[in-house]
């Protein structure tokens, strides 16, 4: 068995109970077999990006290891943002829960389903003051769009 990578995911909801989409998904993820050692950053609350007519986000990263391949990976990612009942109708509009893979270990990656690392998250700062935090990375945050640190999940 190959060494376990080191991996990143965004997530973010900004419709219905927004705290509960991300805590579910969180503990669903934390629940599976083939993920190790997840931590949860603090909680982001952003202004959307792109489709603007929509309500605000809550965003978090996630940083864990796993032993799964990556498109194994957005497998289970995907099947999460299923079971979290995921309704959209807008590209970039709301959503109740989405997965997406920032980083895994130090691969790039590209595939019809899957690009690694995500091809827009340095431009977004819901995603990188999370992963900030959570790897001690420094990046710089994009001018202009607002992000409000609004605490840290508890999990009972
Ligand atoms: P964005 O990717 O800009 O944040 P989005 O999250 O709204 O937009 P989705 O509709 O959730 O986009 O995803 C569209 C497709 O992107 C997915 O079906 C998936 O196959 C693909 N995809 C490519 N790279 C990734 C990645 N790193 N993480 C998650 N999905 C990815
Ligand atoms: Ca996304
Ligand atoms: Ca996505």
């Amino acid at each position: 068995m190959q060494d376990k990578a080191s991996c990143i995911v965004s997530m973010g909801s900004n419709m219905g109970s927004r705290e509960d989409n991300l805590k579910a998904a969180v503990r669903r993820l934390r629940s599976d077999p083939h993920i190790f050692d997840l931590r949860v950053s603090s909680v982001y609350e952003t202004s959307p990006v792109g489709y603007l007519d929509q309500d605000d986000f809550l965003n978090i990263c996630v940083a864990f290891k796993t032993d799964l391949e990556p498109e194994e990976l957005l497998d289970l990612t995907q099947k999460i943002e299923k079971e979290g009942l995921r309704e959209r109708h807008i590209h970039w509009g709301p959503r109740t829960i989405d997965l997406d893979i920032i980083l895994y270990g130090d691969l790039e990656y590209e595939s019809s389903r899957l690009t690694i690392p995500h091809p827009r998250f340095r431009e977004r700062a819901f995603v990188l003051a999370p992963l900030c935090e959570l790897t001690g990375m420094e990046y710089e945050l994009p001018q202009g769009q607002e992000i409000r640190r609004v605490g840290q999940f508890e999990f009972e």
